[in-house]
């Protein structure tokens, strides 16, 4: 790769504003150590796009994604926009097909946590299934036909469920287990997790050197509660994959220690699994851990997308200077059991970064 790879700043709302200078903060100090060339464009969305530029989502915005490699989104509080505000949400997902929502969980020795040796990836499909702005087919995928019944439509196809799988399929294949779990519930959704069952099975022929077993939905929410260390990735449809990566999150320590990513065919978006947390937002207290992670996981896509080896070596060098700076224990926000600030957390695993 012999140019510049150009990455979108977006912060969105509350505690975006906070996290989002740490992760480039940090993404920064990664790529001066390895010399990856990182041009940055800063992308007004969210609330104070609303109140300086007259939307969320102001005109234009897309044409300057269009022009970018990824980006990185800051949480956006949209419940609290006003009710003519667009959330920039499905809008960004769809126009980029961002198809698969990657989700890790990983504990750290020292950090408060249900379980040590956690360390999992849940993909999950993004476009589809049951949030009614994924139904592509009805504009909305509930309804009430009378005033006391809501039908609410699941939307499952067999491209969005083949695309999801054989992405889970190649990330499984880069880790050191090279297991993929696929978790649906065939047996009663016969034809809605049947089709995705059926797409899982098709491409576990295409890659034999992947461990490919099925669990269904309820049987692995225990196994996760009971033993998550045994899984290693887990592909699932949209709102099964939604709750149990939360539920994965609270098992190594929580909302702050979520990171995730947002793939598509040619862009991808680090984007925390946390929402906007207005309830802490400017005190400088926010875990940027989640965010910061994020940012890593775009660089390491970044480089395999571009086979550019210095943005895949700087995603090594952020992951080393994250577990030094939780090692170390010194520099921590209080839902990890430290004292530090949102900023001070950030400062540390930069230095780190840039001393690795
Ligand atoms: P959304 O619906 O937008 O995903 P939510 O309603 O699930 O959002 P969050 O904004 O994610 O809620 O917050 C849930 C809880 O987790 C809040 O108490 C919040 O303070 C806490 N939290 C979220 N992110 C962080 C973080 N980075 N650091 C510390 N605490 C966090």
């Amino acid at each position: 790769m012999n140019r510049a790879l150009k990455i979108g700043i977006l912060e969105g709302d509350d505690i975006g504003l906070e996290v989002v200078p740490e992760c480039v903060k940090v993404m920064r100090a990664a790529a001066a150590r390895t010399g990856l060339d990182l041009d940055w464009h800063p992308v007004p969305i969210g609330r104070k796009a609303l109140d300086t530029l007259g939307s969320t989502l102001p005109e234009g915005t897309l044409d300057k994604l269009d022009a970018l490699d990824g980006w990185v989104l800051g949480p956006i509080g949209h419940q609290a926009y006003p009710k003519s505000a667009i959330n920039p949400h499905p809008i960004l997902r769809r126009h980029y097909d961002l198809f698969a929502n990657i989700r890790p969980a990983k504990s750290y020795p020292g950090l408060p946590a249900l379980y040590q040796d956690v360390d999992l990836v849940i993909v999950r499909e993004n476009n589809e299934g049951f949030p009614p702005d994924r139904n592509v087919f009805m504009g909305n995928g509930e309804f009430r036909p009378t005033p006391d019944t809501t039908i609410s439509v699941r939307v499952i196809t067999r491209q969005a469920s083949s695309k999801v799988a054989r992405a889970s399929f190649e990330l499984a294949r880069t880790r050191p287990r090279k297991k993929l779990t696929s978790v649906h519930k065939d047996t009663v959704f016969k034809l809605g997790c049947g089709m995705f069952a059926e797409e899982c099975r098709k491409l576990a022929r295409e890659y034999p050197d992947v461990a490919y077993d099925e669990v269904l939905v309820d049987t692995f929410a225990m196994k996760l509660v009971m033993k998550p260390q045994q899984f290693d990735v887990i592909v699932t449809t949209n709102t099964f994959g939604d709750i149990l990566s939360d539920a994965a999150a609270g098992l190594v320590g929580g909302l702050g220690l979520a990171p995730a990513l947002s793939a598509g065919p040619q862009r991808a978006m680090a984007q925390a699994t946390h929402g906007s947390a207005p309830d802490i937002a400017g005190r400088n207290i926010a875990n940027p851990y989640a965010m910061i992670m994020s940012g890593q996981m775009l660089l390491a896509w970044l480089g395999h997308k571009h086979n550019e080896p210095k943005a895949v070596e700087a995603a090594g060098i952020v992951e080393r200077a994250m577990e030094r700076v939780i090692r170390a224990g010194q520099v921590l926000t209080r839902d990890l059991g430290g004292q530090s600030t949102t900023r001070q957390m950030g400062d540390a695993v930069a230095a780190a970064a840039g001393s690795a």
